[in-house]
């Protein structure tokens, strides 16, 4: 096998700090993170602390780590909400300012950059299932080096759509399952034939 030849990427500190949350780099979080910065710049956002910015994210890749990270878009405050449709695709809403953008992958992905016979040759081993672990890690590599090379428009089409006010995340008082006895969020609970309150998996073994 021929010697990769070593890549050298010029990694930008938010990148990095995705890198730090996330645990590696690649083409998911790339995606994530320049999502993320286009977001911060047309519509003037600050990391969110509560509620202000809102993500919907139409997957449930590598992409989400960055958008938390950045944006502060998380699924503990419930500012992040994934529609799992499988597509690259976000919509970023600011509160502030009443605006949203939807930014959507354009096309299928094309290498552009210098190493286009190796990705190529490892692009044939990953789809045919014979890759190593580490041609795996190295076409990883190799695009999520030539995402960062290319510009915002050429990777997402960048459309605003009108703003619908996103709901807050729930807040319900906790009851005590009438079965297991555990505190269980009231709208999280389900009656049970008797009547009484019950949570999910006390629900689902009756049954
Ligand atoms: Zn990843
Ligand atoms: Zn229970």
């Amino acid at each position: 096998m021929e010697k990769a030849e070593n890549i050298s990427i010029k990694i930008p500190e938010e990148l990095k700090q995705c890198i730090a949350f996330h645990g590696h780099l690649c083409p998911g979080l790339v995606y994530g993170y320049l999502v993320s910065q286009q977001a911060i710049n047309i519509l003037n956002l600050k990391r969110s602390k509560d509620e202000e910015v809102v993500a919907v994210c139409e997957n449930d890749s590598c992409a989400v780590d960055a958008l938390q990270v950045l944006l502060g878009a998380t699924r503990g405050k419930g500012n992040l909400i994934i529609n799992n449709y499988g597509k690259n695709a976000y919509t970023i809403f600011s509160r502030s300012t009443k605006r949203a953008y939807r930014f959507s992958r354009k096309q299928y992905y094309l290498y552009n950059g210098k190493h286009d016979q190796e990705f190529a040759r490892l692009e044939a081993a990953v789809s045919s299932g014979t890759a190593t672990k580490q041609q795996q890690k190295r076409q990883k590599l190799l695009k999520a080096s030539d995402l960062l090379s290319k510009p915002f428009d050429k990777v997402f089409s960048t459309e605003e759509v009108e703003f619908s006010m996103p709901p807050y995340a729930p807040l319900a008082r906790s009851e005590a399952c009438s079965t297991c006895g555990e505190m269980t969020m009231s709208t999280k609970m389900v009656s049970a034939e008797n009547g009484k309150l019950v949570c999910i998996p006390c629900s689902e073994k009756d049954q």
